[in-house]
């Protein structure tokens, strides 16, 4: 079935930037899971899967405006290292995920001192046009609990 709003729609997916380097993908484990018309995934990226069926691989590309946003400045914070999670040493360069009031954001570290690092929180991909591939797993409508709650729930989706 075609995709429109209110139907589950699991996917496969890399992410390329303008140079071509592939940033992030699902393959090798499994597929996004998200509930379609709910603003769950990147904008370019559910305004692409409109209308997309199961089966269909295509290739997109998404402008910072419908993807992460452009670059802020002055979003330099420091925070104490314990706060930062992902892993146990960190350098600049590396991406980690902090808590924050609207919930676990990642952000670069910029700078590692003796208790504090600076992180960017401009997300990893901010101001980039990217190429997501896609390739369209499986397509079914949502049940009622998950329309209510905004999100997918079961494999590839939200345990509650
Ligand atoms: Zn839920």
């Amino acid at each position: 079935m075609p995709i429109e709003k209110n139907q589950v729609v699991l996917f496969h997916y890399s992410v390329r930037d303008e140079q071509g380097e592939i940033v992030e993908s699902s393959h090798g484990g499994e597929p996004n899971a998200y509930l379609h018309g709910h603003g769950g995934i990147i904008r370019g990226l559910e305004e692409a899967l409109e209308g997309r069926d199961e089966g269909d691989s295509f290739s997109v590309t998404v402008s910072p405006d419908k993807a992460y946003g452009p670059r802020r400045e002055g979003a330099i914070q420091r925070v104490p290292i314990k706060h930062l999670m992902g892993a146990k040493r960190w350098k600049a360069g590396m991406v980690a995920q902090v808590q924050t009031d609207q919930g676990r954001r990642h952000v670069v570290v910029a700078k590692v001192g003796h208790k504090f690092a600076d992180v960017d929180t401009n997300h990893p991909m901010a101001g980039k046009t990217l190429t997501f591939d896609i390739e369209v797993i499986q397509v079914r409508p949502a049940d009622a609990s998950e329309i209510a709650h905004g999100h997918v729930h079961g494999p590839g989706g939200t345990h509650h």
